[in-house]
């Protein structure tokens, strides 16, 4: 290789890599990795942070009884889905506005900040009026109209990795949004597609360190979507926090049997208990705490 085009090696000969392209989310020359707060609710080092949730918002009691199943196993935020991403035209899309309206009057209720999806660019000034954290999901993880919209809006952003990303694709992605203005990022790792059909996804247990070591954003799994299936939720959500993750999110609702969106994934307050007791466990085993929930006072006012 022509030694002035290349961009490896040093003038004292030894081998150096070159500097990462995503510069701004990037670990290089950073003391420690970020904090980021969401109303009130921390996703970094030293905190394990539970998020929990239905996977759509169908009506207002479904949604209120599963943020208070959420909330009784100890989540600090607050899922749902009021625009839903999904494979197939004839499938349920969620209730839009109708859905962001439920989840506000829940969050009035319970005090649990609320986490929701984006799907598109025009509707971001709507759901940023009701949401505490912007959600972007694995189809629009390269979706590069979105991430710089979601860069300007001033809200904290949920990244899901794209299904078919590898792990640099999905730092730059939430480079493009650091790009535009906004460095408040939890990246989630969801699952990538492989050969194997028998889960949904698989759960990329080692992109969790690797994108702690090369990004100074908290990463957090999303166990439900990775696998689809309700059993497996639990030992993926302990190999996660096992890993180093900076938390979960995880499905819930009350009646998964009727439930208009992945239904199968769904724990229920039982399984959701049993769930937050492993959690507590490992973070104590990994040296880290729990995030608890905070003094009703504190809540924001629902939006
Ligand atoms: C979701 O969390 O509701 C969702 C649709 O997830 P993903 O984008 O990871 O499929
Ligand atoms: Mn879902």
């Amino acid at each position: 290789m022509i030694a002035a085009l290349s961009t490896r090696g040093t003038s004292t000969g030894g081998p150096k890599e070159a500097p990462p392209p995503y510069r701004l989310v990037s670990m290089e020359g950073k003391a420690s990795r970020s904090t980021v707060w969401v109303s009130g609710v921390p996703f970094g080092p030293g905190a394990v942070t539970l998020v929990a949730g239905p996977c759509s918002v169908e009506t207002p009691e479904q949604t209120l009884q599963a943020a208070m199943m959420a909330q009784a196993g100890g989540a600090t935020l607050l899922r749902g889905g009021a625009f839903k991403p999904r494979s197939s035209p004839y499938s349920f899309h969620g209730l839009g506005e109708q859905g962001l309206k439920i989840l506000a009057e829940v969050r009035a209720v319970t005090g649990l900040p609320i986490v929701t999806e984006v799907l598109d660019a025009s509707d971001l000034d709507l759901v940023s009026s009701y949401a505490d954290m912007l959600q972007v999901g694995t189809r629009n993880a390269q979706n590069v109209a979105l991430l710089r919209a979601v860069g300007r809006a001033g809200l904290p952003v949920l990244l899901k990795r794209g299904m078919g990303c590898t792990v640099e694709e999905w730092l730059l992605a939430a480079e493009f949004i650091a790009h535009h203005g906004n460095e408040r990022i939890v990246l989630c790792e969801r699952g990538i597609r492989t050969f194997e059909s028998a889960t949904r996804c698989t759960l990329d247990i080692s992109a969790v360190p690797l994108a702690q070591s090369l990004s100074r954003l908290p990463v957090v799994v999303d166990p439900s979507h990775s696998c689809g299936k309700r059993e497996l939720v639990l030992p993926l959500t302990r190999a996660a926090i096992a890993a180093g993750a900076d938390g979960v999110m995880v499905d819930v609702h009350p009646d998964p049997e009727s439930a208009l969106c992945d239904g199968r994934q769904a724990l229920t307050g039982d399984d959701l208990t049993e769930l937050a007791t492993s959690v507590s466990r490992l973070a104590a085993a990994t040296g880290r705490v729990v995030t608890r929930p905070r003094p009703r006072e504190e809540h924001r006012v629902a939006g």
